[in-house]
Formats: structure tokens, sequence, C-alpha cells
């Protein structure tokens, strides 16, 4: 099946694509088309027009000596290829590299992911783990979402539908950060079927589940037998959080997320 017919508007300038938007409900911006495109064809979506990010970018970056702001426009290969400077540790660029294959990664958007609140998505595991804060301008101007506000559900963020998500405010960490990441999945290029995230770095101490079928959640009973007993205490405490809390899952999918936060938390580094 192909897309609906649709019109094309590209987008000039930040404020002619949320003027664009309050005009039309009908209209929908995009990004990388990698998820959009998809659900078009599926005609799971079928927005009368599209706005196109691309043409303004969108990829900005600025750091002080504790945050860094990552424009919505980078392209997961950019993240991944290092030519978005790291201020993780490798943590992001990690992350990139295990985000479908190439030719997606080359298109799609860190932003785009973002908006798209696809349950499974690396991103929104990423966002809650560093607890990082989303940027958005709408008609009313720019605002912040912390990232506990952010995911409303699956596919459902707090963003309305005539804001545009301009990027994500992360910490940056130290040269002695540790983290680990795990992503359970059974082939390269597929989406996770768990994800876990481990990072301590000074008063930076938290470990986060993706991939639940709903907003990843941190798990704050684990963070802090980590901060208090290390990785040892946090991997005791990690299945029996993740079985107490994963109440909507089934018996082997809260323990395949327990089993992704455990390896996370032993691949610290
Ligand atoms: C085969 C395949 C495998 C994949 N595997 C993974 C995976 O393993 N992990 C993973 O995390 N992702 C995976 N993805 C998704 C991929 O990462 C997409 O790039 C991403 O979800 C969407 O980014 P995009 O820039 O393409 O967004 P688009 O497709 O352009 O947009 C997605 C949605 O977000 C909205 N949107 C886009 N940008 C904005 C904005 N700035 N403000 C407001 N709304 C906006 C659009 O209206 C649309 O509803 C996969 C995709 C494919 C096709």
């Amino acid at each position: 099946m192909k897309a609906a017919s649709f019109d094309y508007h590209r987008g000039t300038s930040l404020a002619d694509v949320v003027a664009s938007l309050v005009a039309d409900p009908d209209a929908r911006p995009f990004l990388g088309g990698q998820s959009l495109s998809p659900t078009m064809n599926l005609r799971l979506a079928r927005p009368a027009r599209l706005i196109d990010l691309k043409p303004i970018g969108l990829r900005d970056f600025a750091a002080d000596e504790s945050r860094f702001h990552l424009g919505a426009g980078h392209t997961h290969a950019a993240i991944e290829d290092g030519l978005v400077q790291d201020m993780t540790r490798g943590l992001l660029p990690h992350v990139a590299a295990g985000i479908a294959y190439r030719g997606v990664r080359n298109r799609g958007t860190f932003g785009g992911s973002l908006a798209h609140a696809d349950p499974a998505a690396d991103w929104l595991t990423v966002l809650m783990l560093l607890n990082g804060s989303v940027h958005a301008m709408g008609p009313s101007g720019a605002r912040a979402i912390a990232a506990a506000d952010f995911v409303t559900g699956a596919y459902a963020t707090a963003l309305a539908g005539n804001e545009i998500l301009t990027g994500c405010d992360l910490p940056r960490l130290s040269e002695t950060a540790r983290w680990g990441w795990c992503k359970v999945n059974r082939k390269t290029g597929a989406f996770a079927d768990a994800l876990g995230g481990a990072v301590l770095d000074g008063a930076l101490c938290r470990v986060a589940v993706g991939a639940i079928d709903a907003a990843p959640m941190l798990l704050l009973e684990t963070s802090t037998a980590l901060r208090a007993g290390g990785v040892p205490a946090a991997v005791d405490v990690a299945p029996v959080e993740c079985a107490r809390l994963l109440t909507h899952l089934d018996a082997d999918g809260r323990a395949l997320r327990g089993a992704a936060v455990v390896r996370a938390l032993q691949g610290m580094h």
C-alpha cells in the first residue's frame, strides 16, 4: 500500500512551521520520515499536509560546564559517527549505533524519534536515564518539558499538535562517569524487546528500564542501591523492582526487562 495523497510544505523558519501547524490542524511536521512514511504507507496516518523541518536544520549544538543541548534534527548516524560532539563519554554514539540499520540511521533523527514516542525507541530511554529535558516551540513560545513528563503513553507525548520539538538538554558526563546500556533484540536492526541503562557520575546516579510498552521508567530502588552498594547491590534489586513495577507485562516480559537492566549494570564501565 502507498500513502494517501498529501500536500508538501517546505519549512522556511521555525515561526513559519508553527504558523503552518496553527493554520492547518491536519498538517504534520516531519524530519527523517523513517517512522512517519511507513505509518502513512500503511494508512495508519493520513495527514493532509506534510511540513518538512529539514530545511530549517534544527541541528544546533551548545554546551556549558554541566549540560549540553542537542538539536532535534541530528541524525542517528551523525551521533554515531561523532559528527556531533560527544559529551557522554561514548554513551550516545553507542546507543545510536544500535538503532535500526545504517540506511535508517542516515535519515532518522534524534528529535523525530522522541516525538514519535515508540515505547521501544532507544532515545526515549536515554532521555529518562539521563533525566534530560525536551525543548518545544509552539504558538505561545518556547518551553521545556522534563523527561518524567514527556511521554504520556505509547506513541503519545506532552507535545501539542502545533508544537515543534526543537531539541533536548542533557547532562554532560565527566571523564570518570560510568555507564552501561543493554538492548535486547532478536536481530541486528530490530527494535528493542527490552532496554536497560545505568549511569553513575557524582550526583547523577540513575537506572532506567525501557521498551516496556509504556513510557520508560526510572528504577528508584535500583538507583538507590547502585549509589549505596555499587553494582552488586543494584543487580540484586533490579529484577525484584522490575517484577514489582511492570505488572502490565507477563512474567517472561518482566524477567526480560529485569535481565536487560542487570546486564546494563554489569556492563558499566
Ligand atoms: C526498519 C526500522 C527499524 C527501526 N529500528 C529502530 C530501533 O531499533 N530503535 C529506535 O529507537 N528506532 C528505530 N526505528 C525508528 C527510527 O529511529 C526513526 O528514525 C525514528 O523513530 C523517527 O525519526 P524521524 O526523524 O525519521 O521522524 P519522522 O518519521 O520524520 O517523524 C516521526 C513522528 O514524529 C513527528 N515529528 C518529527 N519531528 C518532529 C518535531 N521536530 N516536532 C514535532 N513532531 C515531530 C512526526 O510528525 C511523526 O509523527 C526504526 C525504523 C525503521 C524504519
